[in-house]
């Protein structure tokens, strides 16, 4: 069993937070062990609680619209989620789960090792970029050791509002130019480094 699958089993297995009673199934996240891009949604919604996969429902459907763009499917890249049951009624992730859930996230990014974690909405961002607003950074690109951390709007936020579509469909388009532009940069320390282009 690869260390992913014997991962998503001890997530499965996951009792620590209340909302845990309430879930169909966990969604630990998809996609290849050795991606090089890893996007990180917020928790999962109604559609991701049955299937147990992340982004399936409308904002899914759009991301993978995102993804075509730039020629990738979500196939080749990892999708997780900040937090992996669903808060009831569409909630917002509290603190508590945030911290609980952060060592299965901690754990997929050390077994992954993605060049790039592209962070959608605002609880993921705050977890990779802390006390930034994402009017700010999104479309911007800091390189932390050895990944390039990218911050976009969350699709679901974007797929009903005009201004933050455009945003995010041209923050997509970025995506192949700093992950090149990265590629090309010597190995770093951990010091954030800010990318030149964006
Ligand atoms: N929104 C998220 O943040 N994650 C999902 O998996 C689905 C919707």
């Amino acid at each position: 069993m690869s260390t992913l699958n014997e991962l998503n089993q001890e997530i499965a297995g996951c009792v620590l937070c209340e909302i845990a009673k309430y879930r169909t199934n966990t969604v630990p996240g998809e996609g290849p062990e050795d991606a090089e891009i890893m996007f990180i949604g917020e928790a999962p919604g109604w559609h991701e609680d049955q299937q147990g996969r992340p982004f399936v429902g409308p904002a899914g459907h759009y991301l993978d619209q995102l993804l075509a763009s730039i020629g990738l499917t979500r196939r080749q890249v990892f999708i997780a989620n900040v937090i992996k049951c669903r808060p009831p009624d569409n909630r917002d992730p509290l603190p508590t789960e945030i911290q609980n859930c952060q060592r299965w996230l901690d754990h997929q990014i050390e077994i992954i090792k993605p060049k790039m974690v592209v962070t959608l909405g605002r609880y993921s961002m705050a977890r990779f970029f802390p006390g930034k607003s994402i009017s700010k950074i999104h479309g911007t690109a800091v390189k932390q050791g050895n990944t390039i951390l990218f911050a976009m709007y969350h699709p679901a936020a974007a797929l009903h509002q005009q201004s933050l579509r455009q945003a995010i469909e041209s923050d997509m388009k970025k995506i192949p130019v700093v992950l090149a532009e990265a590629k090309s940069l010597p190995e770093t320390e951990s010091e954030p480094q800010q990318l030149s282009m964006f």
